[in-house]
């Protein structure tokens, strides 16, 4: 089914939802298919934009950026075209160094900003969007990361991940071609990120039976079904093809949308998120080059399962009965391998004491009760 009426249906679905939360309504055009980008100047001047901003980096400006700005310019729109050029350590990170440059770039007569890339070139186009009060459409160049359609910027600031309000895309263009092009190892960090829902999935079950969290069902499914749609395509996304690109990033879209319904990135972002999250701190402060979101969460994900599956064997808390069904953790990493991406920490490059420390102090990240907590909280260090 269209992506679009697919939307149309989970509002219909929320507003009838009696979870409790409040269901906020998602109005986002969703254009995927082969050529997309050729979408984007009608779309930008059908809204009656005469100006706008493009934002890519080195890579995606290549991959679609600059083809972008010259569609836009054909169209009689006028273009203003912001590079972001990597740091030291090679990197487009979303910190304070980037939200000036971009700050710089972005003309102040942009009536839209258009982001051409990753996930990290959107979370900064989000935020100085939302800042300066002007909408931006998104243009993601691989399935990396379940972020493009997010509302929250999570960005580093004084060296710490926080996550910052901000704006979601008017609409999203995602190009199969362009994104089938992506070199694999995005494709696979796409894949990553989305394995990790088995984690996160399991650990809003727990937060909602210890630490009386908000929980939506329908929420719950979109995001458990997208998961599934991953598992039963493997193969496909494991090619890079069209068509396994586009079930991929039909699944990071439904992932996303799942949270914007609900406001709360709870469906998609668990222990192995904040896990994650530590890894990527204790890099940036080591001046080390930044690894994938999604290849740190895939990974992080499947040496989780092992710990989450020994707490529903050794605690008698019957919350932990939602840590039951997660796959082994060699299946999760067999799956990671599979697509191309990293599976142990040897191949991401951290040390078993680093992720040791991460595990023991990533729950104290987020206001969240998952079974991190209550392993750290609760269980003695000798039994852990
Ligand atoms: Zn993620
Ligand atoms: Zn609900």
């Amino acid at each position: 089914m269209d992506m679009n009426k697919r939307i149309a249906r989970w509002n219909e679905e929320a507003a009838g939802c009696t979870c409790g939360s409040r269901h906020h309504e998602v109005r986002m055009q969703i254009c995927m298919e082969s050529g997309a980008l050729h979408k984007i100047a009608p779309y930008v001047v059908s809204q009656g934009y005469k100006q706008a901003s493009v934002v890519y980096d080195d890579n995606t400006g290549n991959a679609a950026g600059r083809k972008v700005a010259g569609l836009l310019l054909n169209a009689g729109v006028t273009v203003n075209e912001v590079l972001l050029e990597a740091n030291k350590a090679g990197d487009v990170i979303a910190d304070e160094a980037f939200i000036v440059k971009l700050l710089l770039g972005v003309s102040n007569n942009s009536e839209a900003v258009l982001a051409v890339g990753s996930g990290t070139v959107h979370d900064l186009v989000r935020f100085v969007c939302f800042k300066m009060n002007i909408p931006f459409l998104s243009v993601p160049t691989a399935a990396s990361v379940d972020g493009f359609t997010s509302a929250g910027a999570p960005l580093i600031i004084g060296g710490v991940k926080q996550t910052f309000q901000a704006t979601a895309p008017d609409a999203i263009f995602a190009d199969l071609e362009v994104l089938s092009r992506a070199p694999q190892v995005l494709t696979a960090a796409g894949f990553g990120d989305m394995l990790g829902k088995f984690t996160s999935l399991a650990d809003w079950k727990v937060s909602r039976d210890l630490g009386q969290e908000p929980f939506c069902p329908l929420a719950y499914l979109m995001t458990e079904e997208a998961l599934e749609s991953c598992i039963t395509h493997i193969s496909d996304i494991a090619e890079g093809s069209e068509t396994g690109v586009s079930i991929l990033m039909e699944a990071l879209i439904v992932s996303g949308i799942s949270m914007l319904m609900i406001d709360h990135s709870r469906p998609a972002s668990g222990g192995e998120h904040h896990i994650s999250h530590r890894l990527e701190m204790d890099f940036i402060e080591q001046g080390r080059p930044a690894i994938l979101h999604g290849a740190k969460v895939g990974v992080a994900s499947a040496l989780l399962t092992d710990i989450y599956r020994g707490l529903y064997e050794k605690e008698t808390e019957p919350a932990f009965e939602a840590y039951k069904q997660l796959p082994q953790r060699e299946q999760m990493q067999d799956w990671l391998r599979v697509t191309g991406g990293p599976a142990t920490l040897a191949d991401l490059d951290v040390t078993e004491s680093a992720f040791q420390i991460a595990l023991a102090t990533a729950h104290t990240l987020r206001p969240r009760y998952t079974g991190l907590t209550y392993r750290n909280e609760r269980v003695s260090p000798e039994m852990r």
